[in-house]
């Protein structure tokens, strides 16, 4: 991985060459490579070389470039957009570099990376499309094998149909801005238009173009809640990630991580609602009256939640709020933090002859005195995973062994489960109570109770117990006088 901060030392752009003078001065191979990679542009080529070899003079007599056979003088970069010192010869292509640049005109200089004001990519070119690759200090090796990688990823048709894109991009400004208009172009690029000039069919295409115009119709809004599963990026399902590619606009909450966030587009609106514990930065009503005044202006809207978005994702409010105001919606599931956790400790969540249900709660509805309404399942043998558990652990365990679950039970405790930065931590349900001291677990929390636990791998976690243990003994440590 680059480090984040990893910054280009050069920029790229696309500099406008048509009907421009670019100078090549050299007699050789440098020149001519140079030359070649020019000649797909459309500017003028000016080659100056005063005893040019056999290539060149055949590149020359074949393009018609400016050939200016004499030796290297000032008064010959006159005029010119680009320059090329690509003469072989060092003294040379300083004198060609300082005097362009004198000239206010940019110059590259072959094999000599000092003296260039630019660097020429790898080119990948389906004109009017480039793509250009740069690998500053890596080498042209590693250039020329990202480029053919990149040829083969796409068609050899994408000129012409960026081309046809081109001549009906004035008649599609005329489409209301926004989503009606983005939708005829991804329609333009994805369907009918697109596979007729894979096909090869240029008139059908066109045809195909002006029918998209004509029947584009305004846009109906509508809203996926997604399940963006633990957090691990690549956990994502495919619908999940299609959805996020298509969306007008992401509707996130605060466990959603960024990565995820960055995979819609880079113009779809982004939209943070909230909530991490203790700061909700939207009320649910607020939340509701967002989606629907997106899906009211017609919208395509991705609302990510973490895990599954129907477990503990208030997705419910959010579905009969969308009802009442008759916007379309979809769910797509994603992996619950449950068994993300469940995978991080191999531990089998039903187990035969141990455990044969599983509950999903919350330590957050223990209010009250009654005992907690799964307590009895939990009794029973059901595995147990608790949602939002870490500072109401206590109250979990206390009202857990109240109804009559043993204290010795097994406990499996994940934070950030799925991430690099998991920690896995294990235990009995009378060291539960100790997660609530922790401050160093900040991450999301997940507990599991229940005799199926007892089937983990816990060769990678830390006993619960002996967190208490280190705080009792430096509790004691600082009592000691030195
Ligand atoms: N809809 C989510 C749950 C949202 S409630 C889902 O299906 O997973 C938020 C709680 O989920 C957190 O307090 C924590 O208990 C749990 N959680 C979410 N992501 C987690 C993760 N990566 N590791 C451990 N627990 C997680």
């Amino acid at each position: 991985m680059p480090p984040a901060n990893a910054k280009l030392n050069a920029f790229p752009v696309f500099m406008r060459v048509d009907g421009e003078a670019v100078a090549i001065v050299g007699n050789g191979e440098e020149a001519l490579a140079k030359a070649r990679l020019l000649s797909q542009s459309s500017a003028v080529l000016r080659i100056i070389a005063d005893n040019a070899g056999g290539g060149l003079l055949d590149f020359i007599a074949s393009t018609g470039a400016v050939h200016i056979d004499a030796a290297y003088e000032v008064p010959h970069l006159q005029g010119a957009a680009l320059v090329f010192a690509a003469s072989g010869n060092e003294a040379l292509d300083r004198r060609v570099a300082e005097d362009a640049r004198r000239l206010g005109i940019p110059v590259n200089a072959v094999d000599r990376p000092e003296l260039c004001d630019f660097f020429t990519p790898a080119l990948v070119n389906r004109a009017p499309v480039a793509i250009a690759i740069g690998t500053e200090g890596a080498g042209p090796v590693l250039a020329q094998m990202l480029r053919s990688r990149i040829d083969r990823m796409l068609s050899p048709s994408l000129g012409r149909l960026a081309a046809l894109a081109a001549s009906f991009r004035a008649a599609a400004e005329n489409l209301p801005k926004g989503n009606r208009r983005r939708r005829f172009w991804n329609d333009f690029f994805t369907g009918a238009p697109a596979k007729a000039i894979e096909a090869g069919e240029l008139v059908e295409a066109h045809g195909a173009a002006l029918d998209l115009l004509a029947t584009s119709a305004p846009a109906e809004g509508h809203i996926a809640l997604v399940g963006a599963g633990p957090g691990a990026e690549d956990l994502l399902t495919l619908r999940a990630h299609r959805l996020l590619m298509e969306a007008d606009a992401i509707v996130y909450d605060a466990l959603v991580p960024e990565a995820i966030v960055a995979m819609g587009r880079r113009d779809a609106e982004r939209l943070p609602v909230g909530k991490r514990k203790g700061c909700h930065s939207k009320s649910q009503e607020e939340i509701n009256a967002l989606l629907i005044e997106l899906g009211s202006a017609g919208s395509k809207v991705v609302r990510l939640k973490s895990g599954d978005p129907l477990v503990f994702g208030r997705a419910g409010e959010e579905m009969a709020a969308l009802r009442e105001a008759g916007i379309a919606y979809e769910v797509v599931p994603g992996v619950t933090a449950a068994f993300a956790a469940a995978a991080d400790f191999e531990l089998p969540l039903t187990l035969r002859g141990v455990s044969s249900s599983m509950v999903f709660t919350t330590g957050h509805d223990l209010k009250g005195n009654s005992l907690p309404d799964w307590a009895k399942l939990a009794i029973s043998g059901a595995t147990v995973a608790v949602y939002m558990g870490r500072s109401v652990a206590a109250e979990v365990a206390g009202r857990l062994v109240e109804a009559g679950l043993s204290p010795d039970t097994a406990v499996a405790v994940v934070e950030n489960a799925s991430l690099g930065n998991r920690r896995r931590f294990h235990g009995t349900l009378a060291d539960l109570p100790s997660l609530e001291e922790r401050a160093d677990l900040t991450g999301p929390v997940m507990t599991i109770i229940g005799d199926a636990v007892a089937g983990a791998n816990f060769e990678q976690s830390e006993p619960l117990a002996a967190h208490k243990h280190e705080e009792a003994a430096s509790v004691l440590a600082e009592g000691v006088e030195p």
